[in-house]
């Protein structure tokens, strides 16, 4: 039994345990527990939230309850942890302390708003209510209060219909249903003339309350609930449940959001935007978040709440009106903007209400923004010092600055073109797309093949879907702000919103403006630069980047170039590794040397056995029934082959050329259709029928795994011995140019597994090289490396790297090899996967770091531990991935290869690796 003291003691490391315990609520507002910094405990609304109220500006009080209750919850069995209660309750007396209002006291209540807020924003995805704390008594009491009876039941009326939506779940039942509560409201408000919610009287309110409440009853068989307490308990539950809504799963595998980093919940002081002609409410960004132009950009609503400028119902008037309707708040407002950017060093996109003259804070956080957008600001905050080079890089994300390189509408198609109608441009570039009105509509025709613009009135996450598949997003309602605007930026689709003379109809499947009616299924074209719509196809032409690139535009002309050109030449600044191209002709060559490709990658020299007489003499060898045939097929192409490399090494100008030897299974050559094997039998001059024979000779099971790679070269060594002549033959000549070209051919391998295999073809290269510099008088710098593409090479990388001078890691064919899984099959199962999140991002995109990434770490290491010098490179189209750039990068790659257009993106993303590895 233990003593009196030892009990004392015990009850004291108790109480010190307990004051210990796990902080799961953090207050800001006067008494500020968090900043900035916080993101992961606090999510980013938490976060900032605190950081604004602790460098002094006007945030209302509140407290928010962390992203570990969230986990918590889920991990228990949607249970919260038991001390939860208790720091809510005292969060909830700091609020009352400082506010002077008591939570569902009648005659002066505290209402709260309730709000998600993730780590990284997912606007729209989960649920927000707002002036919670009402009740049959509290609304009275805030009417008496406010002496202002329209607005409290204004307030009510919006609180039960978010509550009932929200944490009740009264909803539509079915995509033709209407929404519920919208039913009863739109009812009520023809019922008395009014066509805006604000135009309601107190008594219409009430009136459709009463309707709301039996909604809920009907509906649920529940009662609205009374208890302040209960109220606070069903929202916080309800935004914590969002996590795990279906429009927030989708968007966190689009944005490879985990989710066990879960949602914090912030429950906040309301203020009311909506008590008159002196509130008002809005959200701006510090800079135009669609071209980037630092001007003041935002819009707002007097008499209104914040749901009211993002759903589009009210068409919100732009932020420079504020000076003339308020011009103290405006004034404030342009201070606040100015302290954001200083102290964020960042555009901040923000929410503000203003309650009767007095300027509040709601939100800020880092303004999601164009890919057109992230480049200007970058480039211009670093000339004004707000940010630095460095993070000037790392805030664009490396995927957009290709859509500085996005088509825009052909000049002469335009001028043709119809225009139908004007909008507010919200994604820049070009899109022309069939007509559909609803997100499935969307994802069929693209299943299909053809490009959509998916035209709705106003969209809502449960869109998320029809926008990823549509080329284009058209709405006639909503501002800059709206969902529509928001998340076309994010994605970076071409989008117009609020295009108010556009009318839509569901129910006939058109979309008119004017005399103009156009039907679901036929093309419209939008540009979401301008705003403009135009009915029927427009053809789009190349990007002001693209023109100055190509030489058909001078680069003092485009200040859109101007900005590529700086970021571009700050990635090359920081980047660690090379950037090259996979490119098979001239054309391609020089088009991925504009943007900045320092070599060829990868060079398949399948590609160019398919041009003209060529396919034929291909035919002729692989039809061959001998060695001496075969060669005197192969004497055919070699002038071919010839002439092809010495226009790449022409093209390159001395810069590497990575020339893959044949690869693919050889009856890939072969035709297939009657008429094609008729027409090759006759000029070889032998039987149809035998052609038929040789084809089904050949066929393979399973190709993938079958004759190809090297294995082709090891059984037909002459054509090794053709293509390494051609290679040097070009070589020889090229350097043999009156105007003195350098020449540096690396000669690659494909599917080698072993090293005995890779000293077979290495053999027969090092001869054919030998006997043409003698032949020629000259001395070529060359390499021979290999592919690794197959697990067995990356586990023997040690013993290959004795003879490869270089590895290229063929990641499309080690993913499929690696993972069992056909890189043209795997679609028809991969969706599942990342539904179930069992993949979440595509393997063939995006490289699966935990299998395959450990490959080519296997491979990298393995052969370097031989070959301390090897060239280690990847040409699998994970090299203009950029995610998989920053593998490389901490791979210890020397270089990636990737497609002509993707060059931007791995120059970017490549530097951005650098940068977060502390270069
Ligand atoms: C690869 O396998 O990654 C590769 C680049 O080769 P290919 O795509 O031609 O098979
Ligand atoms: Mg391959």
């Amino acid at each position: 039994m233990p003593s009196k003291t030892t009990a004392k003691k015990a009850k004291k490391t108790a109480g010190k345990r307990a004051s210990k315990a796990i902080k799961y609520v953090y207050s800001f507002g006067k008494k500020t527990d968090g900043n900035a910094k916080m993101k992961e405990l606090l999510g980013g609304k938490g976060a900032n939230l605190a950081e604004m109220a602790a460098i002094g500006l006007p945030v209302p009080g509140g407290f928010t309850i962390t992203t570990e209750v969230c986990t918590a919850y889920y991990d228990n069995g949607r249970k919260y942890p038991a001390e939860l209660k208790g720091q809510v309750e005292n969060a909830i007396k700091i609020v009352e302390r400082e506010s002077g209002k008591k939570f569902g006291d009648p005659k002066n209540p505290l209402l709260f708003s309730v709000r998600s807020g993730a780590r990284e924003s997912m606007p729209g995805m989960m649920d927000t209510i707002l002036n919670l704390g009402l009740n049959d008594k509290t609304v009275a009491g805030l009417a008496k209060l406010t002496d202002n009876g329209r607005f409290a039941y204004d307030c009510y009326r919006r609180f039960i219909q978010m509550y009932g939506d929200v944490v009740m779940g009264v909803q539509s039942r079915n995509e033709f249903e209407p929404e519920p509560f919208e039913h009863v409201l739109e009812g009520v408000k023809k019922e008395v003339g009014v066509e805006i919610d604000s135009d309601l009287t107190e008594e219409n309110n009430k009136e459709v309350i009463r309707r709301f409440q039996k909604l809920i009853k009907d509906r649920t068989g529940g009662e609205f609930p009374q208890d302040v307490h209960k109220q606070l308990d069903g929202a916080v539950g309800a935004v914590f449940n969002s996590w795990q809504n279906e429009r927030a799963i989708l968007y966190r595998q689009k944005y490879g959001i985990p989710a066990e980093w879960g949602t914090a919940v912030n429950v906040q002081l309301m203020v009311f935007g909506n008590l008159g002609e002196t509130s008002g409410t809005g959200v701006a960004f510090t800079r135009d978040p669609a071209n980037g132009e630092n001007v003041f950009y935002g819009e707002y609503l007097i008499n209104a709440q914040g749901e009211d400028v993002v759903a589009g119902v009210r068409t919100p008037h732009p932020i420079a009106q504020l000076e003339q309707d308020m011009p103290k708040s405006f004034k404030e407002l342009c201070a606040v903007r100015t302290k954001l950017e200083k102290h964020f060093g960042d555009v901040q996109d923000f929410e503000f209400t203003i309650e009767d003259g007095t300027l509040y804070m709601l939100q800020t956080r880092n303004g999601k923004r164009t890919g057109l957008a992230a480049v200007r600001i970058a480039v211009e905050m670093t000339k004004q010092r707000l940010m630095n080079q460095k993070t000037a890089v790392t805030k664009i994300p490396a995927d957009q600055i290709s859509s500085l390189l996005v088509p825009i509408f052909d000049t002469a198609s335009i001028k043709k073109a119809t225009l139908m109608a004007t909008g507010l441009p919200a994604g820049p570039g070009a899109a022309s797309g069939k007509i559909v009105f609803n997100a499935s509509d969307a994802e069929k025709e693209v299943a299909k093949g053809n490009s959509v613009v998916l035209c709705r009135e106003e969209t809502s996450p449960e869109d998320l879907r029809g926008m990823i598949a549509s080329d284009g997003i058209l709405t006639s309602r909503g501002g800059v702000s709206s969902h529509a605007a928001l998340v076309a930026r994010q994605m970076g689709k071409v989008c117009i919103c609020g295009a108010s003379d556009i009318d839509i109809n569901y129910t006939n499947r058109t979309l008119s403006a004017g005399k103009t009616v156009l039907d679901e299924g036929d093309y419209i074209s939008i540009d979401g630069t301008t705003g403009q719509i135009f009915a029927g196809h427009v053809a789009t032409a190349p990007s002001e980047v693209s023109q100055v690139l190509a030489g058909k535009m001078k680069a003092e002309k485009s200040y859109t170039y101007q900005l590529f050109d700086q970021v571009m030449k700050w990635a090359d600044k920081y980047r660690k590794m090379g950037v090259r191209t996979n490119a098979d002709s001239p054309t391609q060559s020089k088009a991925a040397i504009a943007l900045g490709a320092e070599g060829i990658g990868l060079c398949r020299t399948e590609h160019m056995f398919f041009e003209g007489d060529r396919i034929t003499y291909m035919r002729e060898m692989i039809l061959a029934s001998d060695e001496s045939a075969r060669k005197k097929a192969l004497k055919k192409l070699l002038p071919f082959q010839r002439k092809d490399f010495s226009g790449l090494f022409k093209a390159m100008d001395g810069r590497p050329v990575t020339i893959r030897l044949l690869d693919p299974p050889l009856h890939e050559f072969l035709p297939h259709d009657d008429e094609a094997r008729r027409s090759l039998a006759d000029h070889l001059g032998v039987s149809v029928d035998a052609v038929t024979e040789r084809v089904h000779a050949l066929h393979e099971e399973n190709p993938m795994l079958g004759h190809r790679g090297c294995r082709l070269g090891i059984s037909y060594p002459e054509i090794t011995e053709m293509q390494a002549r051609a290679i040097f033959e070009a070589a020889a000549q090229v350097l043999k140019l009156k105007k003195k070209v350098k020449v540096n051919p690396e000669i690659m391998i494909p599917l080698v597994g072993f090293q005995d295999e890779l000293d077979n073809q290495v053999g027969i290269v090092h001869r054919v090289a030998k006997e043409v510099q003698k032949d020629k008088g000259v001395k070529i710098n060359y390499l021979v490396g290999t592919m690794i593409e197959v697990p067995r090479a990356a586990v023997t990388a040690a013993e290959i790297a004795k003879t490869a001078q270089f590895f290229s890691f063929g990641t499309n064919d080690l993913t499929q090899t690696t993972l069992g899984m056909s890189r043209d099959d795997a679609g028809s199962f991969l969706g599942k996967y990342k539904d179930l999140d069992i993949l979440p991002q595509n393997p063939f995109a995006t490289i699966d770091q935990a299998g395959v990434g450990a490959l080519v770490q296997l491979g990298v290491d393995g052969g370097k531990s031989t070959n301390p010098n090897i060239k280690l490179g990847i040409c699998g189209e994970h090299g203009g991935d950029p995610q998989s750039v920053k593998f490389c990068h901490r791979a210890g790659l020397t270089y990636v290869s990737c497609s002509p257009n993707r060059v931007p993106v791995a120059r970017l993303a490549a530097a951005q690796a650098a940068i977060e590895a502390g270069a």
